[in-house]
């Protein structure tokens, strides 16, 4: 990695964000209900949902840095619904049934997004403007065309293959030989969606202290305490909403590993340089690798490029929120992919974490006999799910027992990460094998 020519993190949600006033930290000491460590999608849609649900439990959020600086402040805002990894890799673990069980949550979960963006009249430059899975090399024209099959053998419907013609009649790339098209996906400003949140659940009452990390958490006396740099939370209840930051948490080291991809966004497209791609739809893209790249218009006609080389941190390490090596590789493929777009002026560049599971799944669960809920593993597919996830997480407080709290990734048995360093080590070896199968299902792509 090199730290030239650009080493300068610049997230282009957060420069085109409202200004929000920023909650102060945990000054002292506080005694509450339920202690939520992390403000982002999970933890401030668990303590809306639990304070709608509970209003007299005393919440409250803690947030190390500020809201939405984790995984939700930094994504690419697609809303889809895809269940942690491939639908092949998912059925290879779990079954058809619980794939089709859990393409179910994930569609009830984009039915849900839009009810709440409905409900509370949310701007959040909101798009119902599908999914595109494009192939970009023959070999992946197979796979892709597969996992249809796969899918409509599941009996899940609304995928459909687009031949080259007719992919190149909603965008045109040279690189794209077709694609399927999911009609029920969105896209979101991903930074308005976890600020919405937060004024949701400030709204209903749920204290949030900002600037406030979580150092350890200890149980005693049937409660948990939560020491921070300035005081500690008491609390009956825990969640644990730190999601690609779990690792960190003394106890929770097993459940999860970080894993950083990259963004950049350009400047605003010309109405000559949309005029050359096409893309009317405005629809959420992504290839077929493991490595994917995934791409998207901006509310103000940006192009979003993100994916690529990506990579699991040795030992969990959190400091790598730049990669010039990513960047200068996402700045180059949008050229490959739009030609139309070569050389276009990058205006915005960052990266992040999101969390991934010893085995891809998404989790979610409790802990301490109960008294603690978690979910982690969302594995860079979040944004539709986390809402949906802290509905789950209420439930699991509240001890109810629901249609959500009975789903076959609730509360099930999980295979716990090793100790170091041969997690790192096991991650170091899937993210090369997965490296190979891109190399290899590249070859044979169609000239530029
Ligand atoms: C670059 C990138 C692009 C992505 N693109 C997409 C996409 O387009 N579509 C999609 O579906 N998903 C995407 N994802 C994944 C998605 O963003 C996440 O799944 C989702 O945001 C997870 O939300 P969360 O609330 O669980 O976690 P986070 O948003 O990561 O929130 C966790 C919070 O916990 C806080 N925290 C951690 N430890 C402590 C502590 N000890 N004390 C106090 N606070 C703590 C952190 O500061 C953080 O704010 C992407 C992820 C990344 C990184």
């Amino acid at each position: 990695m090199t730290a030239e020519p650009h080493a300068r993190v610049d997230n282009y949600w957060d420069a085109s964000k409202k200004p929000r006033v920023v909650s102060p930290p945990l000054i002292g000491d506080a005694a509450v209900d339920v202690a939520i460590i992390g403000a982002g999608y999970t933890g401030l849609s668990t303590a809306f949902h639990l304070k709608a649900a509970e209003p007299s439990l005393e919440i409250a959020v803690l947030e190390s840095e500020t809201v939405g600086f984790g995984a939700s402040g930094r994504n690419a805002g697609f809303v889809m619904t895809l269940f942690g990894a491939s639908v092949g890799m998912m059925k290879a673990l779990h079954g058809g049934a619980r794939v089709r069980e859990a393409h179910d949550y994930m569609v009830r979960s984009i039915a849900g997004l839009e009810a709440m963006l409905a409900e509370h009249k949310l701007d959040c430059d909101y798009e119902r403007s599908g999914f595109l899975k494009v192939a970009t090399s023959p070999r992946y024209v197979a796979r892709i065309r597969d996992e249809i099959a796969l899918f409509e053998e599941l009996g899940i419907e609304g995928y459909r293959w687009l031949n080259i013609g007719e992919l190149a009649g909603r965008v045109r790339s040279p690189t794209f030989l077709g694609g399927c098209l999911e009609p029920g996906c969105g896209l979101i400003n991903p930074r308005k969606w976890v600020d919405a949140l937060a004024g949701l659940a400030l709204g209903k009452g749920v204290r949030l202290y900002e600037q406030t990390r979580v150092n350890k958490v200890r149980r005693e006396g049937g409660k948990f305490h939560l020491s921070t740099d300035n005081g500690t939370v008491t609390a009956d209840k825990l969640v644990f909403a730190s999601n690609g930051y779990t690792h960190l948490i003394p106890g929770m080291r097993s459940k999860q590993l970080p894993a950083f991809v990259f963004i950049v966004v350009s400047e605003p497209l010309t109405a000559e340089q949309r005029a050359a791609i096409g893309w009317a739809g405005r629809e959420g893209i992504e290839d077929g690798r493991n490595f994917m790249h995934f791409y998207r218009l901006t509310p103000d006609n940006r192009i979003l490029m993100g994916g690529g080389p990506g990579f699991v941190p040795f030992a969990g390490r959190m400091h790598h929120d730049a990669y010039p090596a990513a960047w200068q590789h996402l700045e180059e493929f949008i050229g490959t992919t739009f030609p139309a777009l070569r050389g276009i002026r990058i205006a915005h560049r960052w990266g992040g974490a999101f969390s991934v599971t010893a085995n891809s799944t998404p989790q979610i669960g409790t802990l301490h006999g109960g008294a603690a809920a978690y979910s982690v593993g969302c594995t860079g597919h979040g944004v539709a799910m986390t809402h949906m996830n802290g509905r789950i997480l209420r439930d699991l407080v509240l001890g109810r027992s629901s249609d959500l709290t009975d789903l076959w990734f609730v509360n099930r048995r999980s295979l716990p990460l090793p100790p170091e360093p041969f997690s790192s080590l096991g991650a170091k070896a899937v993210t090369v094998a997965m490296a190979l199968d891109d190399w290899w299902c590249a070859r044979g792509a169609k000239p530029t």
